[in-house]
């Protein structure tokens, strides 16, 4: 049997027009918010170590930026698309509108594997796509954040670039900064914690006590470690990370069911996030396949890698004990597969709320660089929690008051916040 393949773009726009639909939109704004308003494909030429130049394949899309400068991380993935870039800068507008802060939705990639790249390379790389995109982005205009693959230090390189080009110096250009290099504290661990925060209001919904339950990450990067290192300082009890091994080019799944010491792996997983097999074996961890991330005993999954995971072809695998899907990562699901899990009535707390915490901190670090006074951790954190905590209860009431799915429900505040800014802007009447 052919296995049936996504395409996140489509994906995107059939949840879109779904709720579109629901809500009544006009068909002029429905035309205009169900693709990008801009989008840049570019080439950037990097000189290799070995003397050769190689020419990688770049993006950046925006779209929309209604309700405040485009907003989004930029990835580095072999297997990046147009369409994949399309449907995560979609998911960013989304995403800042649901968690009410004054940004839009855009996202970069560039199609490379930094595996294979040197620093020197990947340095070429960060600067040669500012090159390219400079004129089109900007701290008022678009500001790029890391994401998958991309960290505090290829951002400070991409900062570097910009305001070498532009002869000044623009720290709200680019967010995900190092701490002391125009960076917030706590913004690594913002997205992974922010899983968090909403994950513990949703529990309380469901009259569930944290400590009582366990979880099953997809994933072992930012997003999960953090998550997974806060929930269990709640009392929870992480039973399975997975995570990618780029020699063998394959995933596997890292059990312990009385509870996984993250701490003690992630001392032994290497800076591309693959964890060390032997040494996890030697510390009364199970190795298992890749895909046995979704079938595990679990109260909890938590996929916190990439997009198109969980699909018709899997859902069956989804224990029973399942009651509660939070969407770590961008479009973990497909929309076939998220009708089985609506109809299975396991409570889920859609993407772009859960892992909104990411940009929210983003948020908070362009007001305190543009402001040049950086505040405590707990300071970010508190509102961090804050903002989140305030976001899902929006969500939560207005889905029970009108019996909807989470994501519907979410759909339907931000994409209504959305047409409202395009509304007031006299984009469309
Ligand atoms: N890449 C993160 C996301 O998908 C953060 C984006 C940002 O901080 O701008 O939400």
């Amino acid at each position: 049997m052919v296995e049936k393949t996504y395409n996140p773009y489509e994906n995107a726009q059939a949840q879109f027009d779904k709720v579109a639909a629901i809500i009544g939109i006009d068909e002029g704004t429905r035309d205009l918010l169900r693709q990008p308003l801009r989008e840049f494909h570019v080439l950037i030429p990097v000189h290799m170590d070995d003397g050769s130049t190689k020419v990688f394949r770049g993006f950046r899309v925006q779209h929309n930026d209604a309700r405040g400068p485009a907003k989004g991380g930029i990835r580095f993935h072999p297997h990046e698309t147009a369409d994949t870039v399309r449907a995560l800068s979609m998911w960013m507008t989304w995403k800042c509108a649901m968690v009410d802060i004054p940004l839009g939705g855009g996202k970069g990639g560039v199609i490379c594997d930094p595996h294979n790249l040197s620093e020197s390379e990947q340095e070429g790389l960060c600067r040669g796509w500012v090159r390219q995109l400079a004129k089109v982005m900007g701290p008022c205009v678009d500001v790029p954040a890391p994401d998958v693959m991309t960290s505090a230090k290829h951002m400070l390189w991409m900062l570097d670039e910009y305001e070498t080009i532009h002869g000044g110096r623009y720290p709200g250009f680019i967010t995900g900064k190092p701490v002391g290099m125009g960076g917030s504290l706590g913004r690594t661990e913002a997205t992974g914690y922010g899983v968090i925060y909403i994950l513990r209001e949703a529990l309380k919904d469901l009259g569930i006590k944290l400590e009582e339950t366990t979880v099953g990450f997809q994933g072992f990067g930012n997003v999960a470690r953090y998550a997974g290192s806060l929930y269990s300082s709640l009392g929870g009890t992480v039973v399975s990370v997975s995570c990618w091994d780029n020699g063998a080019k394959q995933s596997f799944t890292i059990r312990k069911k009385d509870g996984l010491d993250l701490e003690m792996l992630a001392g032994i997983t290497n800076s591309y996030g693959t964890i060390d097999r032997e040494k996890a074996l030697a510390a009364g961890c199970e190795v298992l396949p890749g895909d046995e991330w979704i079938s595990q005993e679990v109260d909890i999954l938590i996929p916190s890698a990439l997009e198109n995971q969980i699909t018709p072809a899997n859902i069956n695998r989804i224990s029973k004990k399942v009651k509660v899907i939070v969407e770590g990562a961008n479009g973990p699901t497909t929309p076939d597969a998220d009708e089985l899990i609506r109809e299975r009535g396991i409570f889920l707390i859609p993407d772009f709320l859960a892992n909104a915490g990411g940009v929210t901190c983003s948020y908070f670090e362009q007001v305190q660089s543009n402001s040049n006074f950086f505040w405590e951790k707990n300071e970010v954190l508190d509102r961090l929690n804050s903002q989140l905590t305030a976001a899902y209860r929006a969500l939560y009431d207005l889905a029970q008051k009108k019996k909807m799915y989470m994501r519907d429900a979410a759909y339907v505040i931000a994409i209504n916040r959305v047409v409202q800014a395009v509304k007031m802007r006299g984009w469309v009447r």
